[in-house]
C-alpha cells in the first residue's frame, strides 16, 4: 500500500450526491493545477498570441471535413449538428449585450450559481478569473467580463465506449448542443439575480479552456491533452460563462494527475496516429505532454473522429477515485493491458487489442495540408504556375482570387469549432 499524501474532497457525480474523497499516493504529488512559469506564459501571449485552429489550419480543417462527408453516416451527422447549433452560437453571441433582469442584492451569488449549474446538468462547475493570455487573437475584443464560469457536461458512457464509431459521434454533437442550451439557461438565472452573463458556445470558443478550469479546481490536464475530471475524465465537454456577477474564486488542486499520466501512459501507447508525446516538454510556458496535431488529424478525418485517447483512459472509464484508489493499493494502473480498456476498432482495419497497433502509410499523413486558406491558396497558385512553365493564365489568377476571399470570409465567421479545440 502507497503512503497517502493527500485527500481531495469532491462534490459527489451528480446533483445531490454525498461528496467523493480522492486519495492522492505521495509519490504522485506535484503542485496544484499545471506547472507552469507564469513571466512565459505571458511573454507567449504577447509576442505570439493564440489563434485558433479554424484559422490557422483551415486547410486542414476543409481537407478533413471533405473526407468526413465522403462518409454518408459522418456527412448527415454535421450537416443535421450545425443546423441544430447555428441558432444556439448566434443566441450565444448576443448574450453579452443583455441586460439584467434584476437588481442585485449585493450578496455573493457563487452558491447559487453553481446549485442551478448543477440543476441544469453540468457535472462540474468551478469560478475563476477569465484570463486573456488564453485568447484567441481574431477574439481579442470579445471578453466582457471578469470572472469565468467553468461548465463541464457528461458525454453518455455508453456510446462513448465504442469510439470511433457513429454513435460516439452522435452523442459527441449532441452534448455540445445540450449544454449549449443549458449555458443559456445559466445566463437567464445570472440575469434574474442582477448581473450580466456572457455566454462562450462550446462550438465557438474563446480560446483553449483548459487553464482556467484547471485554475478553478475542476481537474488536470492529461497526457491526451483534454481535461481530466474527477468523475468521468476527459469524457466530457467543456464551456464557460463570463460573467460581472458577486463570486467567490475557486483554487487549483493537485489531484496527482501529473505525475500520474506518465506511469500510465496508456493513451499515449493506443493513439493510432502516435500523435501523443511519452515525455513532458515545456511549451508556451506550460510543462505538458504536446499533442502532435498533424499526425492526429489524418486519423481523426478517416476515422470517424477518432477520440481513441479518450475511450483509452482509465480515469474516463473508472472515475479518479477509483482509479487512484487502486494505484495506491497495487502500484498498478487499473485496467491497462486489457481488451476492455484498450481495444479499439478502425473501421475497414479491423480490432485492436492490447500491444497491437494499425499501420499507416507515409502518404497517409503527408496528404494533409497545411496553414490556413489563404496559403494554401498561395501554395496552389505557385505550383500551378510553376507546372505551366511560370505563366500564370487568368483562370490561375481568378481561382486564387476566389480562394483568398473565400478565407477572408472564414476568419470573419469563425464559428463551428472542431473537437479538436479541445485540446492545448
Ligand atoms: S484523437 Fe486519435 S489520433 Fe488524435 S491523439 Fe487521440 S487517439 Fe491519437
Ligand atoms: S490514458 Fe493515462 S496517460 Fe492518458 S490521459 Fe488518461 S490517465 Fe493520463
Amino acid at each position: 500500500m502507497l503512503k497517502i499524501g493527500h485527500e481531495v474532497v469532491r462534490p459527489g457525480k451528480y446533483h445531490g450526491d454525498s461528496p467523493v474523497t480522492i486519495q492522492v499516493p505521495e509519490e504522485l504529488e506535484s503542485v496544484p493545477g499545471i506547472p507552469l512559469t507564469s513571466r512565459e506564459v505571458d511573454w507567449y501571449a504577447r509576442e505570439y498570441p493564440l489563434e485558433t485552429m479554424n484559422i490557422t489550419e483551415r486547410a486542414s480543417r476543409d481537407w478533413a471535413n471533405a473526407i468526413r462527408d465522403q462518409h454518408v453516416e459522418m456527412r448527415e451527422i454535421r450537416k443535421e449538428h450545425d443546423r441544430l447549433n447555428q441558432p444556439l452560437i448566434l443566441a450565444a453571441r448576443m448574450t453579452s449585450e443583455q441586460e439584467p433582469t434584476a437588481e442585485p442584492t449585493g450578496e455573493d451569488v457563487t452558491e447559487s450559481i453553481k446549485n442551478k449549474a448543477r440543476e441544469l446538468g453540468y457535472i462540474e462547475v468551478g469560478i475563476t478569473a477569465y484570463d486573456h493570455r488564453y485568447t484567441y487573437q481574431s477574439k481579442k475584443d470579445w471578453v466582457q467580463f471578469p470572472n469565468a464560469i467553468c461548465l463541464a457536461y457528461e458525454q453518455d458512457f455508453e456510446p462513448t465506449q465504442t469510439i470511433p464509431s457513429i454513435d460516439a459521434e452522435i452523442v459527441h454533437s449532441s452534448t455540445y448542443r445540450t449544454e449549449g442550451a443549458a449555458g443559456l439557461e445559466l445566463a437567464k438565472h445570472i440575469q434574474s439575480l442582477g448581473y450580466r452573463a456572457q455566454v462562450h458556445s462550446p462550438n465557438d470558443n474563446t480560446g483553449p479552456y483548459i487553464p482556467m478550469f484547471v485554475a478553478a479546481g475542476l481537474g488536470s490536464l492529461g497526457a491526451c491533452g483534454y481535461l481530466l475530471t474527477p468523475h468521468v475524465g476527459s469524457r466530457c465537454r467543456i464551456m464557460i460563462i463570463t460573467t460581472d456577477a458577486n463570486v467567490t474564486h475557486d483554487s487549483p488542486v493537485d489531484y496527482g494527475i501529473h505525475a500520474f499520466c506518465q506511469v500510465c501512459q496508456v493513451c499515449v501507447n493506443r493513439c493510432p496516429g502516435r500523435a501523443l508525446m511519452r515525455d513532458k516538454i515545456w511549451w508556451r510556458g506550460i510543462e505538458k505532454n504536446k499533442l502532435y496535431f498533424k499526425r492526429c488529424r489524418p486519423v481523426m478525418a478517416r476515422y470517424l473522429g477518432c477520440g481513441i485517447c479518450m475511450k483509452v483512459c482509465p480515469i474516463q472509464k473508472y472515475g479518479m477515485a477509483t482509479v487512484m484508489e487502486h494505484y495506491a493499493a497495487t502500484g498498478q494502473v487499473l485496467g491497462k493491458g486489457t481488451h476492455d480498456l484498450e481495444g479499439y476498432e478502425l473501421e475497414g482495419k479491423g480490432y485492436f487489442g492490447p500491444g497491437e497497433m494499425p499501420v499507416f502509410e507515409r502518404e497517409f499523413f503527408s496528404a494533409m495540408p497545411h496553414g490556413d486558406t489563404e496559403e494554401f491558396a498561395f501554395d496552389n497558385f505557385r505550383q500551378r504556375a510553376m507546372d505551366n512553365g511560370g505563366v500564370i493564365s487568368d483562370d490561375m489568377l481568378e481561382e486564387f482570387r476566389t480562394e483568398v476571399a473565400r478565407g477572408l470570409q472564414q476568419s470573419r465567421d469563425n464559428i463551428g469549432m472542431m473537437q479538436e479545440e479541445d485540446y492545448i
